[in-house]
């Protein structure tokens, strides 16, 4: 079946992969269905309203934000029940993939609506399928926290895992994110710096983390951008020296509350009580547990 003779399934929300820079990269069946659908769920209506223009769509758009989704999310899913297709697309690359949209496809699933994926690019991926580094295994990390202590504090954390992680970095923040990647995980650990991928000034590199603040120091022009770093994980010796904060945790959760459980992470980990606990939240134990849960200090 082509892209064009897919028919639309009534009341479905497509969720589109689009371009992480080179427009080439939006798929013929992303196209034919983005021209299709009644209403277009966007990140920013400008932007993506800039993209559609370019492959000559002029759609009705809704714009859909992580201010706003809980709110609208009512909305569209009330649209969907009434049989019309909706498509939600990004600024770049994936829905939900550090960008807005779970509130959206939670709020469809539990409706018991139509779902369907269009995969496209995301630089997450990308980045990862040029590193060069083991990806049979890897973690995705997202941003991490402005803050330069929270952020040490996660690198902390993150130090122990053995599976390959990814990074999304912002330019301003880059060189360093670099030194604290060097510091945390130490200078000999293997780091990909992937920059503006499927752009014009691509650029993609492996290189030791002790040695990548001097090199994007030594060009302003290697410090602008999009960023995705890809970095090794921990020796496996290493590892069991030091046990992975993200796994123990996990393993915790499954008996404790989050608090009581980053207690015991502390202990077994010789790591700070407040990150664990907040990692613990993340991992999905946001509800408080059976105390009235609260960090300790
Ligand atoms: N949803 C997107 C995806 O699937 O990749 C990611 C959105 S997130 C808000 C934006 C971040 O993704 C950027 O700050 C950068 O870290 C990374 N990114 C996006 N496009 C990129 C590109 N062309 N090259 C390198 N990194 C990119």
């Amino acid at each position: 079946m082509t892209a064009s003779e897919e028919p639309l399934l009534p009341g479905c929300l497509y969720v589109v992969a689009t371009p992480i820079g080179n427009l080439g990269d939006l798929s013929p069946r992303a196209l034919s269905l983005l021209s299709r659908v009644d209403l277009i769920c966007a990140e920013d209506t400008r932007t993506s309203g800039q993209l559609l223009a370019a492959f000559g769509l002029h759609k009705p758009m809704v714009a859909l934000h992580d201010h706003n989704e809980d709110r609208v999310a009512a909305r569209l899913v009330a649209d969907l029940g009434a049989g019309k297709t909706l498509a939600l697309i990004s600024d770049a690359g994936t829905p939900l993939v550090s960008d807005p949209g779970y509130a959206l496809v939670k709020a469809v699933r539990e409706a018991g609506l139509e779902l369907r994926a269009i995969p496209g690019p995301s630089a997450l991926i990308a980045a990862l399928s040029v590193a060069g580094l083991p990806t049979d295994e890897f973690s995705f990390a997202g941003f991490l926290p402005a803050r330069a202590s929270a952020r040490r504090e996660r690198l902390r954390l993150l130090a122990a895992e053995t599976r390959t992680l990814v990074f999304y970095e912002a330019p301003h923040r880059i060189v360093e994110c670099a030194e604290d990647l060097a510091t945390e995980f130490g200078p000999g650990r293997m780091v990909c710096l992937a920059r503006e991928l499927t752009k014009r000034f691509e650029q993609s590199l492996r290189l030791p983390a002790g040695e990548l603040a001097a090199w994007l120091r030594a060009d302003d022009n290697r410090q602008r951008g999009e960023f995705v770093l890809v970095v090794a994980g921990a020796p496996a010796t290493e590892s069991r020296a030091s046990l992975s904060a993200e796994r123990t945790l996990k393993v915790l959760l499954a008996e404790l509350s989050p608090s009581r459980a980053a207690r015991v992470a502390a202990e077994l980990t010789g790591l700070k009580r407040k990150p664990l606990y907040e990692l613990a939240l993340q991992l999905g134990a946001a509800e408080p547990g059976p105390e009235g849960d609260q960090p300790d200090n």
